[in-house]
């Protein structure tokens, strides 16, 4: 069996499609079907398993998979920062928090007591903690913007992008928190043979980077 270099990226989502198109744009061809978790390339040595984005920092710390595509969002919320490998360009979206925008607010030091819904309860707890802030956290998983109008917290701690979502949920984003893009991630003790496939692969991937400028 040909060594190959294991690669794990977002089954279906917001960084699904242009991590295909990074890894098609690096000349790498594959038969991708949404009903597959694995292809693998018919002119390179990597394998691809698709999987949901919160398993990737985990798979690709217990070698399960080689390396992955993920937001830092998420790998630094699951304390995994330690596999980045580099920053992408791409995905780039930032954790805020956010108050109905009914509510006056004059600086952080206003959310001190109060009930604050996320998904990202590591990443919030270490910004609140650097400001000084007092605040109970409610861990959800999904849907965290509604969270206010529903009487479930008084703010909340989300990923944005444009700010819609937002502003249609009648919030206002007060804080930014975390600043987050893609990231390629490796395991820690990829052998001799991996590594050097992971080489080629960074080669092209720079190339790439470089022609999109
Ligand atoms: P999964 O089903 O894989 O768990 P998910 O619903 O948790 O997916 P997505 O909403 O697809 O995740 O977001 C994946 C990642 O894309 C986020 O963790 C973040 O890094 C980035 N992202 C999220 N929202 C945006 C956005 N509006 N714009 C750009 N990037 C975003
Ligand atoms: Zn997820």
């Amino acid at each position: 069996m040909p060594c190959m270099l294991r690669l794990a990226i977002q089954k279906s989502g917001r960084l699904s499609e242009d991590s295909l198109n990074l890894i098609r744009e690096c000349g790498i061809s594959f038969v991708s079907s949404s009903l597959k978790l694995k292809t693998e390339s018919t002119n390179f040595p990597l394998e691809i398993l698709y999987l949901r984005d919160d398993d990737i920092p985990g798979y690709v710390a217990d070698g399960v998979a080689d390396i992955g595509i993920v937001g830092e969002n998420v790998l630094v919320e699951e304390g995994k920062q330690s596999l980045t490998v580099e920053k992408l360009g791409f995905s780039k979206c930032r954790l805020s928090l956010a108050v109905p925008k009914t509510m006056e607010y004059n600086s952080i030091q206003d959310l001190n007591g109060k009930n604050i819904a996320t998904s990202y309860p590591n990443l919030l707890k270490a910004y609140l903690q650097e400001q000084g802030v007092e605040a109970d956290i409610h861990t959800i998983s999904g849907s965290v913007e509604i969270a206010p109008s529903i009487g479930l917290a008084e703010a909340i701690c989300d990923i944005v992008s444009s700010g819609s979502t937002l502003i249609s949920n009648g919030l206002k984003e007060v804080e930014r928190v975390f600043k987050s893009e893609a990231a390629l991630i490796a395991n820690e003790e990829l052998s001799e043979e991996k590594r050097e496939i992971l080489e080629k692969l960074l080669f092209r991937i720079h190339a790439v980077q470089r022609a999109r400028k």
